[in-house]
Formats: C-alpha cells, sequence, structure tokens
C-alpha cells in the first residue's frame, strides 16, 4: 500500500440501499463506517453469506451512524469472526441497537432453522448467520458519543452532528493525516414531524452521502387527511384499523399523527393498542431521548399521551391473544412493517375476512412480502395454511418517509458545502437510478468531482 495514503473501499450500499460499509485503512488503522446487512429479494441477501473481505480481527473500530440493521447488523457477524474493536456510536443508536441487534439474532437463527427444515441449500450453510447470543456479546465492544463532541481514536479525530433520520442518527466526520470525510449516514427530511429537523452537517474534503431518494420528490400533504378517512371508516363500522409499522419510528410518527387529529377533534377518542414489545420498548426509548424529537411535539404534551391510558402498550403473548376478541372500533399498530413476521400476521388471520376492519400500510413494501400482496390488491391470501378471503378494506399512505427526497438531499449537500467545496462526493446507498439522477440534478460541484462508486472499488487519497 502507498505509504502515506488513505485507502478508502466500498463495501456496500454501491447501488443498493442495504449494506452499508466502508472501509478506511493507513498504515495505523483498518476502521469501517456501519456495518450493515443486506436486506430485501433473496439474490440481495445472499451478500451476507459470502466470505467477509477482511478478517474481522484485523479491524480496529466501526463509527456507526444510526441503529437502522442495513448500517448495522453485520456486527455480530463481525464479533463471531473475532473482531475485538471498538464501536462508536450516540448514547440513543445504542439504546435502540439493544434491541434491534438482539431482534436480528432471533430473526436470523429462526430463519436458518426455517430453510434447514424445508431444506433450502441455497445458501450452502451450517449454521445461522448469527444468532442471538452472538449478538448480545456484541454489545460490550460500544463505546457512546454524544452529538457534536470530537473524540480521537488511532489518530483519527471524529464527531457525530444530527441527521434527523431517526433517533441517535448521525452524519459522522473524520479527520485523518489533514484530510477530512463526512459520511452522511441516512439523511432525514428538512422538515421532519417526529423528530427534530436535522442540524446543518459540517464541510469536508470527502463527502459520502446517501441517495435513497436521488430521483423522488416527497408530497405529504395528504397524510392526514387518509388517516382521518382510515379512522372515520372503522368508527362508522366498528371495526378494527390494523397498522403494520417497523417498531422504531414508524410506529412512534403514527402515534403522534393519530394524537394530532385527536388534539384537534378529527377523530374520536378510541382504543390504541401497539401490539408489539420491540415497538414498546423502542417507544420506551423515545421517551429517553427528548432533546432528539421535535420542540413541538414536546410542546404538545405528545409523552403524556404515550404514558396516557389512552394508549396501551402490549408486551406479552397473552395480551396479544386477547385483542382477537376486543370488539371495534379500534387501532392497532404491529410489527413487521411488511406483515414479513411478527405479531401483526396474527391479527391479519383474525381481522382480514371481516369487512368491518381496515388495514392502512404506512411504509414502503417489498416484492415478495405479505403487505405487498395485500396492496396489491389480492382477492385471497394463505396463512397458516388457511386461505382466507380478503374482505376488510386495504388502504395504503406513502408520506412522512424518514428520508430527505430529491430536494432534501440537495440541500443538505448544499448546506456541508456553504463554507468548504469538497474534492470530490462520492454517492451511494441508491438504486442505480437514483443516484445517476442526484449526480444529474447536482449544479453546484462540477460533474467530475461527483463518483458513483462500484462494489469493492478502492480510492487512494
Ligand atoms: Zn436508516
Amino acid at each position: 500500500m502507498e505509504s502515506d495514503k488513505i485507502r478508502l473501499q466500498f463495501l456496500g450500499a454501491t447501488g443498493y440501499v442495504t449494506g452499508s460499509r466502508t472501509l478506511i485503512e493507513t498504515n495505523q488503522f483498518r476502521v469501517y463506517v456501519d456495518a450493515g446487512l443486506y436486506q430485501g429479494p433473496k439474490y440481495i441477501e445472499e451478500k451476507n453469506y459470502k466470505t467477509l473481505e477482511s478478517d474481522p480481527k484485523t479491524i480496529n473500530a466501526i463509527f456507526l451512524t444510526h441503529a437502522h440493521i442495513d448500517h448495522s447488523g453485520l456486527i455480530p457477524l463481525l464479533v463471531k469472526k473475532g473482531f475485538t474493536g471498538k464501536i462508536f456510536c450516540t448514547p440513543s443508536t445504542y439504546d435502540l441497537l439493544e434491541i434491534l441487534l438482539l431482534d436480528a439474532g432471533r430473526l436470523q437463527d429462526e430463519e436458518f432453522r426455517f430453510l434447514s427444515k424445508k431444506k433450502i441449500v441455497e445458501y450452502r450453510l451450517n449454521e445461522a448467520l448469527y444468532n442471538e447470543d452472538d449478538a448480545r456479546n456484541s454489545l460490550q465492544y460500544f463505546e457512546t458519543v454524544p452529538f457534536d463532541t470530537k473524540f480521537t481514536f488511532k489518530g483519527i479525530t471524529a464527531s457525530f452532528h444530527w441527521n434527523g433520520h431517526i433517533l441517535g442518527a448521525a452524519c459522522v466526520k473524520l479527520e485523518i493525516n489533514q484530510k477530512s470525510f463526512l459520511f452522511s449516514g441516512d439523511i432525514g427530511p428538512k422538515n421532519t414531524v417526529l423528530h427534530k429537523s436535522r442540524n446543518k452537517p459540517p464541510g469536508a474534503d470527502y463527502i459520502i452521502m446517501e441517495s435513497t431518494y436521488g430521483d423522488r420528490k416527497h408530497d405529504d400533504d395528504d397524510f392526514y387527511k387518509k388517516m382521518i378517512e382510515a379512522v372515520m371508516l372503522i368508527v362508522r363500522k366498528k371495526g378494527i384499523l390494523l397498522i403494520p409499522a417497523f417498531a422504531v419510528g414508524r410506529t412512534q410518527l403514527i402515534l403522534y399523527v393519530l394524537y394530532r387529529l385527536l388534539q384537534d377533534d378529527k377523530i374520536p377518542h378510541l382504543p390504541i393498542f401497539i401490539d408489539s414489545p420491540m415497538a414498546t420498548k423502542a417507544t420506551r426509548v423515545y421517551l429517553k431521548y427528548p432533546e432528539e424529537i421535535a420542540a413541538i411535539v414536546i410542546k404538545d404534551k405528545f409523552f403524556e399521551f404515550i404514558n396516557s391510558k389512552n394508549i396501551h402498550l402490549i408486551e406479552d403473548v397473552i395480551g396479544s391473544k386477547r385483542l382477537n376478541f376486543f370488539n371495534g372500533p379500534a387501532i392497532i399498530i404491529s410489527a413487521s412493517g411488511m406483515c414479513s413476521g411478527g405479531r401483526i400476521v396474527h391479527h391479519i388471520f383474525n381481522r382480514i375476512w371481516d369487512r368491518r376492519n381496515t388495514m392502512l400500510f404506512v411504509g414502503y413494501q417489498a416484492e415478495g412480502t405479505l403487505g405487498r400482496k395485500l396492496v396489491r390488491g389480492s382477492a385471497r391470501i394463505k396463512l397458516f395454511n388457511r386461505e382466507l378471503p380478503v374482505r376488510a378494506s386495504i388502504k395504503s399512505i406513502d408520506a412522512f418517509s424518514a428520508h430527505a427526497d430529491q430536494t432534501g438531499l440537495i440541500e443538505w449537500l448544499g448546506d456541508s458545502c456553504r463554507n468548504q467545496t469538497p474534492e470530490n462526493v462520492f454517492i451511494i446507498h441508491g438504486e442505480e437510478e437514483s443516484r445517476h439522477e442526484l449526480k444529474h440534478v447536482i449544479k453546484f460541484i462540477d460533474d467530475e468531482k461527483i463518483i458513483l462508486p462500484r462494489t469493492e472499488e478502492v480510492f487512494y487519497i
């Protein structure tokens, strides 16, 4: 390796939105920024099972932008394969990871058992990628650092900066040998609903940024209107409104939207159940970090609402089963967000054939999931070996994303460039079309300075 150069290698999320991982290497250290799992269709998830490019024992540290599994979910595997370095993240990211990584371990184990039972040998694997014990074991390597606080590790000066994506989410700036690098992580929208809006990111010589919605613009206007329609429909029919939602971020956002509508007398008071142990735990983490929540949400006394008798946080299985006998109108929010597992599947089994009920989808439904099938308008579904007619109303709202849209991404980059023009901008974490389009619309940086790295591509700086 050229002696005084910094080696930057893109190991994931190049042309995809998952598997975020970048290696930075000098003669003194080897560190990752993010260590995410690939998620989605089988051909993408298979990448997780390929041998790691570098021996985890040789990695000195991981700088983690946020808790989402596509940025953090490789950590238990690295630890299982011998990683004993430090993992730096913000305190709230760590609190969420205690929940998310253990769950990821359980899911990996379950999936492996399922595939083995069915004798599906596509992955040619003798054991699960990792399990809950591996995940728990990895927690000992974490070290938390508050936002906007510089710290050093092996000559690297690093700092996390609030990015408004989910609780704890940061962009991370690394200063190495008089060169600076800014990794965007996932960028929140400028006008967030639940979280505090992002801060202006610092400048840097090299910017590595996401491009999830590099080719799209959000339209959030009809979220409240559609939510009112869905609630009023089950009020009239005395049915149940089933909302599948991710445990971290999405569930809390839906709760806040419902709260606003109640405050404004747009919907009547009715029981709201959060039937997901993970969402319940994540909601408690939210209550611990009011400084990362929008001031208006705190002023609105939203946290008091979550702690009030209006909201039923259900953790045990008995409580969940009891909901099967509950007569509407009521709202049940449960995970997983794409109905690919979890308690929501049981609620669908119990409610989907009844015309009084409504299912409301509030997020992206990936190809191959039950959620996608329902959104597409399937007349019948098969669950637990029973065929069920879909008689409940199916509605979906695609709004209030946790990601900045094209305009938001350009604004974020513009904010970082306000005092310093970067040498290069590397665009990652987006489908090919999306990152090409983003490159095309960035007008204030020369075209040849904007790079779309390929998987495993190396740059010497
Ligand atoms: Zn994310």
